[in-house]
């Protein structure tokens, strides 16, 4: 089936078109710069970004994968989690096309979009499958049974998602936002084992009540008091070996967590997604893991990684070719859609 994807739960206008598990079209209209002053994203800003790229955007993507409009065989969109006002204009979008075109719609979540996504990038998923998603909002662990209605969260963060420690951390380090590709790059010039920082929820104490949980908040703060202290004292920040150590400390709990699941759970198959998943020493460190533990590794392009159309195209797609019955066309937006609810 032809099926074109909505994403629109945060600052990126994404629109999707795939051929059952053939890529045709990704197209990708970001408001970060308009955000990048205000140090995060501003939800209003966001919306209105959305509204006015949402028409060039479809129309890019048609372009791109050769096809009209009347061609598409059915329409996805992200109905949760992310920022309300955005979702609702991705989802008002494709009840429009839906119901113009005649076709039907699936309202999807984001999440599971961003697993779903490998699907164009390295064929069908594995079943069971572990995949760890970690980006701006989120950093979960994830057993998927079935992509289109089975996805069992084993843990979470408890308190910032690891890309939001990127964020933050960069700040501390004077880098621009988003963070987490300045940090990536400037820690390949660092040492990371320099300096010691602290790997959250991995004490056997806490690994009894939090075994595949994630906390990054005290490894920002250990960060902004090291950096700190070094200010005080009228030394220079060697920002690249804080970068480093930092990045290893993120991405050590992330890969030691997600192989030890796999075994766990006796799951042969490890996907990485979400916008921390473009990191290189995560990608790095993860295929050395998994390669010992005997875990393939499944890893998309970094521009799949980040939120984009194409993810949502594709999990659209996987509902269509497993007989999914579509969504109502008044389908909610749910900013705070649970994984476990695949579909609206
Ligand atoms: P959501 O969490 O709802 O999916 P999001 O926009 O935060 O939304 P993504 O676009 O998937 O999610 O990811 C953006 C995040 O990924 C940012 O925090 C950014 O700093 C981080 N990121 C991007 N590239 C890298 C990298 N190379 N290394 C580390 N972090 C990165
Ligand atoms: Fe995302
Ligand atoms: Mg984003």
């Amino acid at each position: 089936p032809l099926v074109l994807g909505i994403e629109t739960s945060c600052d990126e206008t994404g629109i999707g078109i795939v051929r059952g598990s053939t890529l045709l079209a990704d197209a990708v209209a970001s408001s970060m710069d308009a955000h990048a002053a205000f140090g995060g994203v501003v939800p209003e800003v966001a919306s209105r970004a959305h509204l006015e790229a949402m028409v060039p955007t479809i129309e890019q993507a048609c372009s791109d994968a050769g096809v009209r409009l009347a061609d598409v065989d059915a329409i996805s969109v992200t109905a949760g989690p992310g920022l309300a006002g955005a979702l609702l204009v991705g989802a008002a979008s494709a009840k429009a096309l839906a119901l113009g075109l005649g076709k039907p719609l699936y309202g999807v979540n984001h999440l599971a979009a961003h697993v779903a996504v490998d699907v164009v990038e390295h064929g069908p998923l594995p079943e069971p499958m572990m995949s760890l998603l970690v980006s701006g909002g989120h950093s979960s662990l994830l057993l998927v049974p079935d992509i289109t209605h089975d996805v069992r969260p084993l843990g979470q963060t408890i308190d910032d998602a690891a890309g939001e420690a990127f964020d933050k951390v960069a700040r501390v380090l004077g880098l621009p936002f988003p963070g987490g590709p300045h940090i990536d790059r400037a820690a390949r010039e660092g040492d990371r084992v320099a300096i010691d920082f602290p790997r959250g929820l991995s004490s056997r104490r806490d690994l009894e009540r939090h075994e595949f949980d994630f906390s990054f908040s005290g490894l920002k703060t250990a960060v902004a008091r090291w950096v700190e202290t070094r200010e005080r004292d009228g030394q220079p920040v060697p920002v690249a070996d804080v970068a480093a150590s930092f990045q290893e400390a993120v991405v050590d709990v992330l890969t030691r967590k997600a192989v030890a699941a796999c075994a766990k759970e006796g799951v042969e198959d490890l996907m990485l997604g979400g916008g921390v998943a473009a990191n290189s020493r995560l990608r790095a460190l993860a295929e050395e893991r998994c390669e010992a533990a005997g875990i393939r590794l499944r890893v998309p392009r970094p521009g799949l990684c980040t939120d984009n159309g194409a993810m949502v195209a594709a999990l659209g797609a996987q509902m269509v070719m497993r007989g999914r019955e579509p969504s109502r066309l008044d389908l909610p937006s749910s900013s705070a859609q649970p994984v476990t609810e695949v579909q609206v």
